[in-house]
């Protein structure tokens, strides 16, 4: 156990707190954008807070945006700080809105954008007298103007930021200005704006009281949520939590002391010129933290009779005199005011802890391993080496079960898969021949919670198997459906089958894609399409997708797949974000297969996808 300060962060206590404002903003018209910059972009608090219910995540920093998508938060990103000039590229391939309120950034982020071919989305922010960061409002329409006329830039919305540097407060008048500049743009250019940004935190008041204004139809909220307080008055926020994040110290010295130094005083370490009141002999606890970790002046002890007397760079004294039950080496926790939570999740001398009260449910640890073959009896070269397969799980800490055989008949797979998903527990179905995956389709269409699809194929004939998905039970809609299908690696498409996937809204990246994107974007992209409004996904490896280098046993060969490298990566974001509820492993030619090297790559994947760390992302 490391015995320097922690911060602990109680997700279950984050995520009530996003419910209660994202209701609290629902209720009004208004789509909330949770906010996790002060976290440093913290993954399990941005997973609570979409949890929670925020429509996206809001952050000032690319690192942050990075490191969130890089462990599977599969969400939209709006980029909230205004953008450097230098960053277009990076910007326009890894967030889906930034604010902004320079014309030469934002034709930056056109060049970039369209270059890609792709469409970056902007809410240009206006200052409405806060004097942070902001377009004047006279210049806001002969800015539209250069802006609508870019090609790769859409205008999604108009936001203005208050009270962070001006501390002025959003009101019913500057908001319905805002709603009022929109609406001029709206005519005056003949767009229609998806998004009226009206502010943060210090918007709640106005929001609750009823009076912000009904253009106004999205909102960014970071302190409200993390600390449950608005910001006008830090007042506590009715039904939120304000003890989501504490800072724990220990006691390293307990003694009676004198309440005022003796001898000739100076400067204190800081330069200050400390004064003091006798109140006599007092008890006086130091803890292991201090201005190096923390802004001593925004902590407050959890226990009323505590109080802070003083900080250095590494010691923080307390007056304990009037605490019961202290010792040497017991801990103190304290309340953080926004500025003092920086400090701690930034330092890299606290330690965060994050807690859940209550088991992930997400994450599935319970598989039934199952083959599907066509004879009577199973293969005898599986596409998998299950004792391999059987021992990795179980050092990963994953129950399986195995079941027998299924035989490849479409109805007889669909059923079993419906079944195994029914009773809650995670198909991990195995197949030497492609031809199975319709049946698996049918099965997870048929069976209890809405899935998204993620297929890694290089054939474009695959997609064909969704064509023919059957309606849902109770003849409700399939559960899986087809916007929330994705595939990934595809480099042999006939015309037919791209109509296909344009008609039937089904996503597709191919090889072309990951190398302008890089896998770890379209990953990102695939997580977020497949798992939207989903409970979980279903994942398709069909061995074809990757490189005939690393999997050359396959049935129809295509070369320049995807790299091992690639495969393993993307197997890591999928278990990273703890969504998988489905997987299928096929295609396997046991005859081409060189000592087995395309089923022990198989295994690999398969184990990779359960979080075995194979690159160590
Ligand atoms: C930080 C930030 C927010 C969130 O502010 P809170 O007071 O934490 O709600 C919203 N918008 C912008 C532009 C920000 O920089």
């Amino acid at each position: 156990m490391p015995y320097g300060p922690y911060v602990t962060i109680d997700l279950d206590k984050i995520e009530h707190n996003a419910r209660t404002i994202t209701t609290l903003c629902g209720k009004h018209g208004i789509e909330v954008c949770g906010v996790t910059k002060v976290t440093c972009g913290m993954p399990q608090v941005a997973k609570a807070m979409l949890r929670g219910g925020v429509a996206c995540i809001g952050e000032s920093r690319m690192k942050n945006i990075h490191r969130l998508k890089a462990n599977g938060v599969a969400a939209e990103f709006t980029l909230l700080r205004i953008p450097p000039l230098s960053a277009a590229d990076d910007i326009v391939t890894s967030v889906d809105m930034s604010l902004n309120s320079e014309l030469s950034v934002i034709q930056a982020l056109s060049e970039a954008a369209f270059r890609r071919g792709l469409v970056h989305n902007i809410m240009i922010m206006v200052d409405l007298g806060d004097l942070r960061e902001g377009v004047w409002p006279d210049d806001l329409l002969p800015m539209v103007r250069e802006v609508v006329e870019l090609p790769g830039i859409r205008i999604a919305g108009l936001g203005t930021n208050l009270s962070c540097y001006g501390g002025i407060v959003p009101s019913g008048k500057n908001m319905n200005q805002l709603v009022d500049h929109a609406r001029r743009v709206e005519t005056a250019f003949d767009i229609k704006l998806r998004y009226i940004s009206g502010g943060n935190s210090s918007s709640l008041n106005l929001i609750a009281s009823g009076k912000m204004p009904r253009g106004v139809n999205h909102i960014r909220i970071g302190e409200g949520i993390l600390l449950g307080r608005e910001t006008i008055h830090r007042r506590a926020w009715p039904d939120a939590h304000q003890d989501a994040f504490l800072l724990h110290a220990e006691i390293i010295e307990l003694k009676e002391k004198p309440s005022v130094p003796i001898g000739e005083t100076g400067e204190d370490a800081f330069g200050g010129r400390p004064e003091f009141v006798d109140k006599g002999e007092r008890d006086r606890a130091i803890l292991n933290i201090g201005r190096e970790d923390v802004v001593v002046e925004g902590l407050k002890p959890v226990e009323p009779n505590i109080s802070i007397l003083g900080a250095s760079s590494d010691h923080l004294i307390a007056d304990v005199t009037e605490a019961e039950h202290l010792q040497l080496g017991g801990e103190l926790a304290f309340f953080m005011n926004y500025g003092a939570l920086l400090a701690a999740m930034t330092s890299e001398y606290v330690e965060k802890r994050p807690m859940r009260g209550i088991e992930l449910v997400s994450e599935h640890r319970h598989v039934v391993l199952a083959e599907v073959s066509s004879r009577d009896k199973a293969e005898s070269h599986p596409i998998v080496n299950i004792e391999e397969l059987a021992a990795g799980l179980n050092q990963l800490g994953v129950f399986f079960t195995r079941r027998q055989h299924i035989r490849d008949d479409r109805k007889v797979v669909s059923e079993a898969m419906a079944e195994i998903i029914d009773e809650d527990l995670v198909p991990l179905v195995y197949a030497n021949d492609p031809k199975t995956c319709p049946g698996i389709y049918q099965g997870l269409a048929l069976s209890l919670p809405f899935l998204g699809a993620i297929i890694f194929s290089a054939h474009g004939s695959s997609i064909t198997a969704f064509s023919e998905l059957p309606v849902g039970p109770g003849g409700e809609a399939p559960r899986l459906e087809s916007e929330r299908i994705v595939f990934v690696g595809l480099r042999e498409v006939s015309s037919e089958e791209s109509q296909l996937v344009r008609r039937s809204r089904i996503s597709a990246y191919t090889l072309e894609d990951i190398d302008a994107l890089g896998m770890r974007e379209v990953m990102y992209r695939a997580l977020r399409t497949a798992s939207m409004g989903t409970d979980g996904i279903h994942v398709t490896l069909d061995m074809d997708a990757l490189d005939t280098s690393v999997a050359p046993a396959v049935s129809r060969p295509v070369r320049g797949g995807l790299s091992y490298r690639e495969g393993h990566l993307a197997m890591e974001m999928i278990a990273k974000s703890g969504l998988m509820r489905s997987l299928a492993v096929v295609d396997y030619v046991p005859e081409k297969d060189v000592n087995r090297a395309t089923a022990d790559a198989a295994t690999e994947y398969v184990l990779s996808l359960f979080g075995k760390k194979i690159l160590r992302i």
